[in-house]
């Protein structure tokens, strides 16, 4: 069987190499051989939460694995077929149940049955995609192409305690040329909606970052505040919402220990203003994450008024493993990326 070889230091050089790679190699049952794993990082090599994939690859496939040791930079992975099943995860930390499930879910809409998927660690970590993003934004656009899947939030997890937990449906994929990831068009009639999550801290904490969403300029709607009582920690999170008709764009900033509220709200606040000054439809964490889902049905596009490097990264690492072409075309303020078969 053919191996292929990821050099992890390209590009972004962080998680999303191995995650892509690993999701590929159980789809396309190609042997993965993975070196300078995470080289871009200031703690390189496999963390907690980067094993925890290889550990989750392998259950769902009956892979095999050498190298998955904490702190590891090179990683070799053999596949078995994928099977569809009831899975249970813990990854122990307050390491992402999202990127968990960002490395199984590709693999499982092409499984022959639907899989129940239940994860627990950070259900709210910086750097990773929020509950709330999965839920409202990453899940919808893709169900667009025919990846159905659902999620539940059983237990908020914030990072560090973690502790979390989300379950998770996923139905095989209903491939169609009908339907496609086609987001090009801009959001129009916006509400921009706010959201803030406390757990185990003063009151004076959500009153003034409501505050400061009420006052930033961005014509916020209404501002809900969830206090999550079972929390295993403290944790603080602030989430715009920006809603046009079916498609919801969820931007996040963390709050942690001696950050300022002010600096929380002003990180929130940038990315949404970022997002709307030119007219693109997709933000630019959704772009990177969408890019497999394009290239499993050889086609989709969207907008975007970003590369980021995670984006370009991810099209090297699937162009690796399966026949397409992405296409980046520079409009007047965005960028229009599509997928095609080669
Ligand atoms: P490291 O880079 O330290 O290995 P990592 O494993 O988290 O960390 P990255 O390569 O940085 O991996 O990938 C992070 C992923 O999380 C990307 O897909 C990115 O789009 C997504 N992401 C990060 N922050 C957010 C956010 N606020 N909302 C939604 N998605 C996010």
């Amino acid at each position: 069987m053919e191996t292929i070889v990821i050099d992890g230091s390209t590009g972004e050089g962080g998680g999303q190499i191995l995650r892509t790679s690993l999701t590929l190699s159980c789809i396309t049952g190609k042997n993965l051989h993975i070196e300078n794993i995470r080289a871009a990082r200031r703690n390189p090599g496999l963390a907690k939460q980067h094993l925890s994939c290889v550990q989750a690859a392998c259950r769902i496939c009956n892979g095999q694995s050498q190298g998955a040791t904490k702190g590891s930079q090179v990683l070799d992975f053999q596949p078995g077929p994928v099977q569809s099943g009831d899975f249970h995860f813990d990854i122990g930390s307050a390491g992402s149940v999202s990127l968990v499930i960002q490395t199984l879910l590709p693999a499982l809409f092409l499984a022959d049955k639907p899989s129940a998927v239940t994860v627990t660690g950070g259900t709210h970590n910086p750097m990773a995609p929020p509950f709330d993003f999965l839920d409202e934004t990453f899940l919808p656009a893709i169900a667009n192409a025919g990846f159905d899947s659902s999620c539940k939030l059983i237990k908020y997890g914030f990072f560090p305690a973690g502790g979390g937990k989300i379950t998770f449906n996923i139905k095989p994929w209903q491939k169609s040329t009908e339907k496609i990831i086609d987001l090009c068009r801009p959001n129009s009639k916006l509400q921009i909606q706010a959201r803030i999550y406390t757990a185990k801290l003063p009151v004076r904490v959500v009153q003034r970052q409501r505050e400061l969403l009420l006052r930033s300029g961005l014509k916020i709607r209404n501002v809900e505040h969830i206090e999550v009582e079972d929390s295993d920690g403290p944790g603080n999170c602030a989430i715009i919402r920006l809603i046009a008709g079916e498609r919801t764009t969820v931007f996040t900033a963390f709050g942690m220990r001696g950050k300022p509220s002010e600096k929380v709200i002003s990180e929130v606040v940038s990315l949404a203003e970022n997002f709307l000054a030119p007219p693109a439809a997709v933000g630019r964490f959704l772009a990177d994450q969408l890019l497999i889902y394009m290239a499993l049905a050889k086609a989709g596009s969207f907008t975007t008024n970003e590369l980021s490097s995670h984006l370009q990264t991810n099209m090297e690492v699937i162009k690796k493993f399966l026949p397409v072409a992405f296409n980046i075309e520079q409009l007047k303020q965005v960028y229009r990326i599509s997928c095609q078969h080669l």
